[in-house]
C-alpha cells in the first residue's frame, strides 16, 4: 500500500499499517519528515523547531505514537505553568491535593492577574462546563455558536475573557475566539481541565522535532516498506473510475492495492480530479476549510536571560516564550549555547493574523521589546541574532460548523483513504488529531479488507470526584 505524505497522520498510519503486516511505501515530497511539526537546519547552521509544538497530558494518541516509535522518553512533561501579565503579576495553575474537578482550584483561587469578579465568573463558566459534562445544551452540533457568544452569554468579565478564556483558547486552538466552534472550546477545559488530575500537564520535546522521527523510518522499513524522500505526487490515475496509480515527476507511476492520501488538504483539493469529488461529495467542500496563521519568532541572547522553561505573557502579542536552551540542556550538553553561556529562546504567537502584514524587522521589534520589559534580565543583554517564521496556513481554522466540511478517512472511491489533522476525528488541529486521524485511516483501510483492528487509544480516564460521578470510566461517554 502506498501512503502519501510523510507529516503525523502518514506517519501514524504508515506504522499502524506495516505492524499489521503491510508493506507499506510512504512517499513525502520534502527531504525531511515530520511535516508541520518538523525541525530543520538554518543555513546559519542553527537547528529550529518549524515553530515550538507542545501535548497534553489528554492527548493519548500521540502518547502511543510515541511509545510506538521509541521516542516517548523524548518528551519532558510539565505540572506547572506559568503566566506573568504586564504589570509584572505572576500565576501558575498547578494541581493541588485536592481531587478532580478541584486540583486546580488552590491556585486558580491566588491567580494574581485576575480580580475577584473575574474568578467568579470563570468559576460559573466551569461550572457549567462540568454539570453538563463538557456539552452544554447551547453548544449543540447544529447551534453554530462561536466560544465569543457562549462566554459573552454566561456573562464573562473583559479580563476573565482576555486573561483566561483566551489565553487558553488561542494557544490550544490558533484561533480568535470568535472563530472558534463553542464545542472545540469547551473541550478543551473539559478534557484539560476538568476531567482528570493529568490531562492539564504540558508536554514539551526535549530535542529537535525531526529527531522524533527516526524511529518511524525503522519501524517501516523493518517491516518490508520503504520510506522515499523528496517524491512529491503530481496527480492521481483513474481507470474506470478506479484508483488505478499515482503519478510523480517524469511521468514516473507507482500502483498499489490501497492508498492513503496524508497531505493537508489544500493540497489535496488541487490534486484531486473533478470526477473523484463528483463520486464522493464529501470532498468537493475541502476548499471551505479556512487555515489560521502561527508566528515563531527565534532570539539568541549572548547570556541567560530566563529561568522558567517557559512562560505565558498576558495582553501582549507574544504569546508563548520557550527556553529552549533549558529545555534541550538534558540532551545536548555539548550545544553552543551550554558552552558558550549563550541562551535560544522561542516566542510563538498563534492566530498572528496582525503580523502577516509586518515585515520580519518590524516583529523582532516589537517581541523583542516584550522580551525585554517580561524578562528584566534581557534589558542588559545582547540579541545576538533573530529570525522569523511565518506559517500563514499553520492550521484549520476551528470556525463554527467547520466539523460538516471535515471527510472521513474512508472515501467512497474504493482504495483510496484520507488523513490528516482536518479529517474527521473530533479534534482540533494538533498533532493528536494527526495521530487519531492515522490510526482511523488505518482502522477504515483494514476493515475494508476485512482484517479490522483497532489502533484508536482511549481519552484519558476521569479520576477523582468526577470517577465517582460518571461510574466506570471505560463506559464513561466522553
Ligand atoms: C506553526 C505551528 C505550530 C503548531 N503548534 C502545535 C502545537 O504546539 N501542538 C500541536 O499539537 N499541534 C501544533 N501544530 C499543529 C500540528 O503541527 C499539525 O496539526 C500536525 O503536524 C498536522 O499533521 P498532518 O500529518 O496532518 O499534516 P502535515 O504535517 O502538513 O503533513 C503533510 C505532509 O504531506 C506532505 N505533502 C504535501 N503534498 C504532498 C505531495 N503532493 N506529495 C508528497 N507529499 C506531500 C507535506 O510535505 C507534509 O510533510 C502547529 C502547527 C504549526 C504550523
Amino acid at each position: 500500500m502506498i501512503v502519501i505524505g510523510g507529516g503525523l497522520a502518514g506517519l501514524a498510519a504508515g506504522v499502524a499499517l506495516a505492524d499489521s503486516g503491510w508493506r507499506v511505501r510512504l512517499f513525502e515530497q520534502r527531504p525531511f519528515l515530520g511535516g508541520r511539526a518538523t525541525s530543520y537546519v538554518l543555513p546559519d547552521g542553527e537547528h529550529v523547531d518549524n515553530c515550538q509544538h507542545v501535548t497534553f497530558g489528554c492527548c493519548t494518541n500521540l502518547e502511543d505514537f510515541y511509545r510506538r516509535v521509541g521516542c516517548a522518553d523524548k518528551i519532558r512533561f510539565f505540572d506547572r505553568l506559568v503566566l506573568l501579565d504586564p504589570q509584572g503579576r505572576i500565576g501558575s495553575f498547578q494541581a493541588g491535593y485536592l481531587p478532580a474537578p478541584f486540583h486546580i482550584l488552590g491556585s486558580f483561587v491566588s491567580f494574581r492577574p485576575l480580580l475577584f469578579w473575574d474568578k467568579l465568573s470563570i468559576g460559573r463558566g466551569m461550572l457549567d462546563i462540568l454539570l453538563h459534562r463538557g456539552k452544554p445544551a447551547d453548544s449543540g452540533e447544529s447551534s453554530d455558536t462561536s466560544m465569543l457568544e457562549w462566554l459573552k452569554r454566561r456573562g464573562q468579565t473583559d479580563r476573565a475573557i482576555n486573561r483566561f478564556w483566551r489565553a487558553v483558547l488561542v494557544s490550544a486552538l490558533s484561533e480568535e475566539l470568535d472563530r472558534i466552534d463553542v464545542r472545540y472550546g469547551l473541550d478543551v477545559f473539559w478534557k484539560t481541565v476538568l476531567l482528570n488530575r493529568t490531562g492539564y500537564r504540558m508536554g514539551v520535546p526535549a530535542i529537535p522535532l525531526a529527531a522524533l522521527y527516526d524511529g518511524c523510518k525503522a519501524e517501516i522499513e523493518r517491516r518490508g516498506g520503504e520510506v522515499i524522500l523528496r517524491s512529491p505526487v503530481r496527480g492521481l490515475k483513474l481507470e474506470g473510475g478506479q484508483l488505478a496509480g499515482v503519478r510523480f515527476d517524469e511521468n514516473r507511476e507507482e500502483s498499489a492495492d490501497a492508498y492513503v492520501f496524508a497531505i493537508p488538504h489544500t493540497a489535496l483539493a488541487e490534486l484531486l480530479p473533478q470526477s473523484v469529488k463528483q463520486a464522493d461529495p464529501s470532498l468537493s467542500n475541502l476548499d471551505k476549510i479556512k487555515s489560521s496563521p502561527i508566528t515563531g519568532v527565534h532570539f539568541w541572547f549572548d547570556r541567560v536571560v530566563m529561568d522558567e522553561p517557559f512562560l505565558t505573557l498576558l495582553d501582549t502579542t507574544t504569546q508563548w516564550i520557550f527556553n529552549k536552551t533549558a529545555l534541550y540542556a538534558d540532551s545536548d550538553a555539548d550545544s553552543p549555547d551550554s558552552m558558550t553561556g549563550r541562551q535560544y529562546l522561542q516566542l510563538v504567537i498563534s492566530a498572528s493574523y496582525d503580523l502577516l502584514q509586518k515585515s520580519r524587522e518590524e516583529i523582532i521589534d516589537l517581541c523583542f521589546a516584550e522580551v525585554k520589559h517580561a524578562l528584566p534580565k534581557a534589558r542588559d543583554a545582547q540579541l545576538l541574532k533573530a529570525t522569523v517564521i511565518k506559517e500563514a496556513a499553520a492550521t484549520f481554522s476551528p470556525e463554527p460548523g467547520v466539523d460538516r466540511w471535515r471527510p472521513a478517512q474512508a472515501t467512497q472511491i474504493p482504495g483510496l483513504f484520507l488523513a490528516g489533522d482536518w479529517t474527521q476525528t473530533g479534534w482540533p488541529a494538533t498533532m493528536e488529531g494527526a495521530v487519531r486521524s492515522g490510526y482511523l485511516a488505518a482502522e477504515a483501510l483494514l476493515r475494508a479488507n476485512g482484517m479490522p483492528r483497532t489502533f484508536l487509544q482511549p481519552d484519558l480516564a476521569p479520576d477523582g470526584f468526577i470517577q465517582m460521578w460518571l461510574g466506570n470510566p471505560g463506559q464513561a461517554k466522553l
